[in-house]
């Protein structure tokens, strides 16, 4: 199988050409479709499936159909990824960045640990894809530097990690901040029973793909 069939333009091809992919995973070839189409997703899949490319190339094509970005489109949130630790955030924003590389467009990464200077810039240039851990995406909420209201697109990567982490109260806020109709992708490796009410209070008739 190769992913020409599965919906993305030519921008999105020439960048998995270019990163030596040749055919999707099992769940890039049971998502992208799915996402393409505008469900929402509940995802099984673990690390090393190809999680990140199954959401980051259809978010990036819904976003930019046939990588053109809209000359009026004002810089503000139209993606939030959340994920559950800094390397993750920054290894996710990578990938975007990798599969967006012909595509004209502003992201950034934000998390804990580092000083507030440099990103709070970045959210004042602003951006359409925002990938971040919840805690230090709550501070700069509180601090009114980023908002949320014109999100059309939520993915939570490894939710049950977010979860583990005691994400679960800064995940409710960030969620409350949300315009009400967007889409969702939630990926998780594990659906224990906490992950499995998130996912009915925050899913709208998802699409399950079990990898
Ligand atoms: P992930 O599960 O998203 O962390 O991806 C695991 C690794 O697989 C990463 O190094 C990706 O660059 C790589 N990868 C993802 N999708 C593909 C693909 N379709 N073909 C080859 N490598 C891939």
């Amino acid at each position: 199988m190769s992913f020409d069939t599965l919906g993305l333009s030519q921008p999105l091809l020439r960048a998995l050409n270019e990163q030596g992919y040749t055919s999707p995973t099992p769940i890039q070839a049971e998502a992208i479709p799915l996402v393409l189409a505008g469900r929402d997703l509940r995802a099984g899949a673990q690390t090393g499936t190809g999680k990140t490319a199954a959401f980051a190339l259809p978010l990036l094509e819904r976003l930019y159909p046939n990588g053109q970005r809209a000359n009026d489109a004002p810089r503000k949130v139209r993606a939030l990824v959340l994920t559950p630790t800094r390397e993750l955030a920054v290894q996710v924003h990578d990938s975007v960045r990798a599969y967006g590389k012909h595509i004209r467009f502003a992201s950034a990464a934000i998390f804990g640990g580092v000083g507030m200077g440099g990103q709070i810039q970045a959210l004042r240039r602003g951006m359409d894809v925002l990938v971040a851990t919840p805690g230090r995406l709550i501070d700069h909420l509180d601090s009114r530097h980023v908002s949320l209201s014109g999100v059309e697109i939520l993915v939570l990567d490894e939710a049950d990690r977010m979860l583990d982490m005691g994400f679960l109260p800064a995940l409710k806020k960030i969620l409350g901040m949300l315009p009400k109709a967007r889409q969702n992708l939630m990926f998780s490796a594990t659906y224990a029973d906490d992950i499995k009410k998130l996912a009915n209070d925050m899913l709208k008739d998802p699409a399950e793909v079990q990898i």
